[in-house]
């Protein structure tokens, strides 16, 4: 089943589709990551916990029993913050995962953060291209 359909017609219309700002609740159009905190993390490695004890009761008893790797560290996890226009911190910042203690948007701090985020991964370094050759370039011989 598609978590997307639209829902039945008896039930109320949504006054407003898409994600709020977490400032606001205003109609959010930006947004940035951040790091999961404690217990978001808890929650994570619980849900885990769950499938993993019903997929251990529902395994074929006569086959062995599955293997699991090591719950999830929060290692690659992130939580998704949404803001409105007035409450966006700076494109450079948003573009940069925050960690889980970043309080933005907060009007205190805006249009910064009050946290250091994660430096952006390495940049790719593309090699450089051959020249073309002189009759394929624009006004070239
Ligand atoms: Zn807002
Ligand atoms: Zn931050």
């Amino acid at each position: 089943m598609d978590a997307l359909a639209t829902p039945p017609a008896n039930e109320p219309t949504p006054p407003r589709s898409g994600p709020a700002c977490t400032a606001c609740g205003e109609t959010a159009i930006v947004h940035w990551l951040r790091r999961l905190t404690g217990d978001e993390l808890d929650e994570v490695r619980r849900v885990e916990q769950e499938r993993r004890e019903q997929a251990l009761l529902l395994a074929d008893p006569q086959l062995p029993p599955p293997v699991f790797p090591p719950l999830p560290t929060g290692e690659g996890f992130t939580r998704t913050v949404y803001s409105c226009g007035p409450h966006a911190i700076t494109m450079d910042a948003a573009a940069l995962v925050h960690a889980s203690s970043c309080t933005a948007p907060n009007d205190a701090d805006l249009p910064g953060c009050d946290c250091t985020p994660e430096p952006p991964p390495e940049a790719r370094i593309e090699p450089a291209a051959a020249p073309l050759p002189d009759h394929w370039v624009t006004g070239g011989a």
